[in-house]
């Protein structure tokens, strides 16, 4: 579905990112991805390779504008062009306010919206220039209904839901379409952080009655980034199992 395309995926060392880097590369994408230590994305090329799936690796620092876009150039010129941009790299948060540092709340913003404007920012002349592109964005079903503890979080994804729909309006003339998938809870080293007494309720209530799995949200990127989804453009997918929390 994805053949000689050229896709970049953030936070691509494990969880939904990982998942996502191994089904794009199974559809014959070019994938890089990007961690955010040396170690650990050497790791996942190596595991990768492993299992006969052959991809490239960075690890800028996604709060500096200018190391993401010497990167991001580098990667086009290197690979010729971008044709995906999958903004995945996020981190949570689930204390109260009272407990919610200044701090906490600025490196939640930080990563989940700043570092996701610098690789757009850096992104979008590359493929202005293609006159075509999508950029994914996750978001997270928080974005909808916000959560109980750790408001910085879904503070966050609906600032990631902001910019993809005011994108997805300036940069249609261009070609280049921008979505987000809103994940539920998925099984990966961010849920299984999080205190049993938050997951087990929040389980309870999903309709579909399981937690979802990493591939859930991989198979919704692929299908957005796919020409399949060559008419979806500054939507926000649900993949959720109906949560509602
Ligand atoms: P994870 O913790 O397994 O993976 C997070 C990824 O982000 C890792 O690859 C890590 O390298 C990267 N990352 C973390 N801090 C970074 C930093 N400072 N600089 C660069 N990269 C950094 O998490 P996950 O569950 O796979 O989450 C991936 C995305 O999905 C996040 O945006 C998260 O908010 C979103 N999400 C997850 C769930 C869930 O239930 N797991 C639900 C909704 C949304």
């Amino acid at each position: 579905m994805l053949k000689n395309k050229v896709a970049v995926i953030t936070g691509g060392t494990r969880g939904i990112g990982l998942e996502t880097v191994k089904l794009f590369r199974e559809n014959r994408a070019e994938v890089i991805l990007f961690g955010s230590r040396k170690e650990s994305v050497d790791k996942a090329i190596a595991n990768l390779k492993d299992k006969g799936l052959e991809v490239y690796g960075y690890y800028p620092d996604l709060s500096n504008y200018e190391d993401v876009q010497k990167t991001v150039n580098d990667i086009a010129e290197k690979h010729g062009k971008i044709d995906i941009l999958v903004n995945n790299a996020g981190i949570s948060a689930n204390k109260k306010i009272e407990d919610t540092t200044p701090e906490d709340f600025a490196a939640i913003m930080d990563l989940n919206v700043n570092a996701m404007f610098h690789m757009i920012k850096a992104v979008v002349p590359i493929m202005k220039k293609q006159k075509s592109g999508v950029i994914l964005n996750t978001s997270s079903m928080v974005s909808i209904y916000g959560q109980p503890s750790g408001a910085g979080y879904p503070t966050s994804k609906f600032a990631v839901n902001g910019l993809t729909k005011s994108l997805s309006r300036e940069l249609a003339s261009s070609g280049i379409r921008v979505n987000a998938v809103a994940p539920g809870v998925i099984n990966t080293d961010m849920v299984a952080s999080l205190p049993k007494e938050m997951i087990e309720p929040l389980i309870k209530t999903i309709p579909l009655g399981r937690i979802g799995e990493p591939r859930d949200i991989a198979n919704a990127f692929l299908f957005l980034a796919s020409d399949m989804a060559s008419y979806v453009t500054g939507e926000i997918l649900s993949v959720d199992g109906a949560a509602r929390s």
